[in-house]
């Protein structure tokens, strides 16, 4: 309990540095045009995420990795034109509405409360919400066997939120990342762990948890991942629709997803591959 409460301050500690850092020298890409005349393009990705935004040393991996670079490609950023800047769940809307990123492309559900602080080009994939539970867990099925139980989410996830709506009786851990939740399950601190499948299935397939976890496999929502943007930027808005539309034509869609999901053994839902809404 105690080592983990320090590791958990530690990667608080890191992140608050982190962001510090950017906002110094943030302003000038808040501002670009993005027709890419030499400058650099700042999007907001997870950096923990296995298969959907991961961060080993200098090299980023997943789809929302690939996604983010066909888009910024079509917005005139090659990809050495790309700074990733982590963006835990709770900080996205703040990231977009302040300039510190141009775009985040981070498991970023589209809902009508993050509509009022940001706008979303999209969906470019669809989700469901699941659960991670240890592999010998035979007790915990789906949603509705979570009844005196502790289960952990991230703050300001959408997870998080259905869980206090429709899930009575559990008892709810928020952590700032998902990462944090995958070694609490495993050192039992917790009893499960639950977000998106894209994301439970990148954690289950990594080398030191294959046969410690398992996803339960019994989505109980529907995430409809969008690209934020400043809100009211229709003219953005409109180059985004246009990139994810035409990565779905032309076979990079399937590409990245099957690059990315396919090794965690994840197949994408009903409804893949969406068409992205018009923006407004
Ligand atoms: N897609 C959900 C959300 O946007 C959960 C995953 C996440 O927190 O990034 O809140």
């Amino acid at each position: 309990m105690n080592a983990r409460r320090i590791g958990a301050a530690v990667v608080a500690t890191g992140l608050a540095v982190g962001l510090a850092a950017c906002g110094g020298g943030g302003s000038s890409t808040g501002s670009g045009s993005g027709s890419g005349s030499g400058g650099t393009i700042k999007i907001g990705i997870k950096f923990d995420q296995p298969g959907l935004g991961l961060k080993e040393g200098d090299k980023y991996t997943g789809l929302d990795v690939d996604v983010a670079t066909y888009v910024a490609k079509k917005l005139g950023y090659a990809a050495d034109k790309i700074q990733f800047v982590q963006s835990p769940s709770a900080q996205r809307e703040t990231l977009i509405s302040t300039g510190q990123v141009k775009l985040v492309v981070a498991t970023y559900s589209i809902t009508d409360a993050r509509k009022e602080k940001v706008s979303f080009a999209g969906p470019y994939f669809i989700a469901g919400q699941d659960l991670l539970v240890r592999a010998d867990d035979t007790a915990i099925t789906g949603k509705d066997s979570l009844k005196g139980k502790k289960l952990c989410s991230v703050t300001g996830s959408t997870s998080a939120q259905k869980v206090k709506k429709d899930i009575p009786d559990v008892n709810l851990q928020e952590f700032g990342t998902y990462s944090e939740c995958v070694a609490a399950l495993v050192s039992k601190g917790v009893d499960a762990l639950t977000t998106d499948n894209t994301i439970l299935a990148g954690y289950a397939s990594q080398a030191q948890y294959k046969g410690k976890l398992k996803v339960v496999g019994a989505p109980f929502s529907t995430e409809n991942y969008g690209i934020g943007l400043k809100k009211g930027d229709t003219a953005l808005c409109q180059k985004v629709t246009g990139a994810i539309t035409a990565m779905i034509s032309d076979g990079s869609w399937q590409k990245a997803v099957d690059t990315n999901l396919g090794p965690a053994g994840f197949k994408p839902g009903p409804g893949n591959p969406p068409t992205p809404a018009a923006c407004s």
